[in-house]
């Protein structure tokens, strides 16, 4: 397993599934795309609708395309960002 990237901050998060171990599998919160309080990623950079991501549950980095500008709203459903509740 990897280390956790040093930009990990678990105030930055993002809702993508993860490619490696689809911890997300079977969760009915995942299932409704909502921001499940389980199954997140650490959101280390992105450029433009580009993330660059690491799983918590496996360590696994990837890059994810969203294909949403970052000012979109489907942007802010998937990452929490730089907003707090
Ligand atoms: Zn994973
Ligand atoms: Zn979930």
């Amino acid at each position: 397993m990897l280390p956790l990237d040093p930009q990990a901050d678990p105030g930055r998060r993002a809702w993508v599934a993860c490619p490696r171990c689809n911890d997300h599998q079977g969760c009915a919160t995942c299932a409704e795309r909502r921001t499940c309080a389980t199954h997140w990623r650490y959101l280390l950079s992105n450029v433009g609708s580009l993330l660059h991501l690491q799983c918590p549950t496996c360590t696994h980095v990837w890059d994810h395309e969203t294909h949403f500008g970052a000012t979109r709203t489907p942007w802010e459903r998937i990452t929490s960002g730089l907003r707090r509740p």
